[in-house]
């Protein structure tokens, strides 16, 4: 991870602010490596290329927005062309992740407000910004929201941004890292607020995969758990 003095991110004004979580997040991390083992972080993509996979995420599995992403750089191997291209042949390109003709219109929408503020698709200077400076970036482009943006930032330019999807929220709600009634949006600064920065990309893993294998949306497997003790929500 980048120094925390480059990247620290500010207080948040939340109502959530100084909230003592039912269980330590330092315990949650401990119990997790101790089934998951520790998690390190890899690079994956280049920032422009994770933005545009990430959008074709949205509502549908990662398996089809995959597949959709193939699909996009077969037929339209560079972002100029995808930019050029018809958005009918773009969602037609798309068309495995779901939303096809809402998605290519995006898509267009945001390669061409980076072309028009930078004049390349080079995110990556992005990565030596303050945090709360390169998310406003992001978010500042049409259809790009929290998750969107701090997945970009942990997963592409390993920045101390805290992505939480819909395992880690349901997971985080469970655990009284979060409060019920938090959003997944606004559970984001939360995360950061708990976090330490050098454990976020981690705690990241470690939730989604609990999320995943054990804490899963429907049954939680409770006696499975090692965090079943501590857990607010277990059925034990
Ligand atoms: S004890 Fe049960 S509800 Fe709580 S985190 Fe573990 S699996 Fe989820």
């Amino acid at each position: 991870m980048p120094s925390s003095s480059q990247k620290r991110s500010p207080k948040h004004s939340t109502s959530a602010k100084n909230r003592t979580p039912t269980v330590a997040p330092t315990l949650v991390k401990e119990r997790l490596n101790s089934i998951y083992g520790l998690i390190e972080w890899r690079p994956r993509m280049i920032a422009i290329d994770e933005l545009i996979f990430t959008v074709l995420t949205q509502n549908t599995s990662d398996l089809n927005a995959e597949r959709a992403y193939d699909s996009l750089r077969k037929v339209l191997p560079t972002w100029g062309e995808v930019i050029e291209a018809e958005t009918s042949q773009v969602a037609q390109a798309i068309k495995h992740g779901g939303l096809s003709n809402q998605k290519s219109i995006r898509i267009q929408q945001i390669l061409v407000e980076i072309l028009k503020r930078l004049g390349h698709f080079e995110l990556e200077f992005l990565s030596n910004k303050p945090l709360e400076e390169a998310r406003e970036w992001f978010t500042s482009l049409p259809g790009v929201g929290p998750k969107t943006a701090a997945v970009v930032m942990s997963f592409s330019l390993r920045m101390p941004a805290f992505p939480v999807d819909t395992h880690i929220h349901r997971v985080s709600k469970r655990l009284g890292l979060i409060e019920e009634k938090t959003t997944a949006d606004q559970a984001h600064p939360i995360m950061e607020d708990l976090i330490p920065e050098d454990d976020r990309y981690e705690m990241h893993v470690l939730l989604i995969t609990h999320g995943r294998q054990i804490c899963k949306a429907r049954i939680a497997q409770c006696s499975r758990c090692p965090l079943a003790n501590e857990c607010p929500a277990s059925t034990l």
